[in-house]
């Protein structure tokens, strides 16, 4: 057994310990496995393995690696975690079936058209910057509800959640708290926040989905 399937049935098993201490129902939080500088070699044993969600946060870099792995196995869903440039709408929406990272309106326009072009609908989540990191992506707080109501109606795109990458230095406990009550004003119900150190408790916060690289593939 590779140490990545090995350390992906422990993250998987805490992930159930803190979904059951949370009372959170069964089924509620998927796993993201974060695949971005991995090889495929090294992310097939995962997906042999029974994962089947991954995230990218480079468009090229998943373009290089995940039509072929596709291709053998159909039912993967594929993430996009990192920043969007409009420039990359087009294959952002052809590879990706979660794009995380709308954060402003150029893109939520570029996203609008490509979808309307290639028939292809990726979900949506918009990716607030909870700590308002001048060197982070993501809307500012103060504006995430108005954006993914813009996004609606100026653009006609369907926002399916918000996400968040916290500051490094900071407790991550109240940006998902803060993350959790911009989703109740905007009105969406799914929560990506929750990374390798973090992910158990973004689950006591009510993550839906956590983003989960390192304590799987290794140090990167
Ligand atoms: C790399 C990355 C992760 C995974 O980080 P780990 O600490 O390795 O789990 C999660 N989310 C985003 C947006 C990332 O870029």
């Amino acid at each position: 057994m590779s140490d990545a399937v090995e350390r992906l049935a422990q993250v998987k098993d805490n992930i159930g310990r803190a979904m059951q201490a949370a009372g959170r129902e069964a089924g509620s939080v998927v796993l993201v496995a974060v695949s971005k500088t991995f090889a495929a070699h090294d992310i097939r044993p995962v997906i042999e393995a029974g994962q089947r969600v991954f995230g990218e946060n480079r468009v090229q870099e998943a373009q290089g690696k995940w039509p072929a792995l596709r291709q053998e196995f159909p039912d993967l869903e594929l993430h996009l975690i990192g920043p969007l440039q409009s420039n990359k709408a087009k294959e952002a929406v052809a590879l990706f079936d979660v794009i995380e990272t709308v954060d402003r309106e150029k893109i939520a326009a570029e996203l609008a058209k490509e979808i309307a072009r290639q028939g292809r609908s990726p979900r949506l989540y918009v990716q607030v910057n909870t700590g308002s990191e001048p060197q982070k992506a993501g809307i500012e707080p103060k504006e995430a509800a108005t954006f993914v109501n813009r996004c609606r109606e100026v653009h006609g795109l369907a926002i399916e959640g918000l996400m968040c990458i916290p500051p490094a230095d900071e407790n991550p406990g109240p940006h998902f708290a803060l993350l959790e009550k911009l989703a109740h004003e905007a009105g969406v119900d799914k929560l990506s926040m929750g990374m390798s150190g973090d992910y158990e408790l973004a689950v006591a916060f009510g993550a839906t989905s956590v983003r989960v690289g390192s304590a799987i593939f290794g140090g990167r």
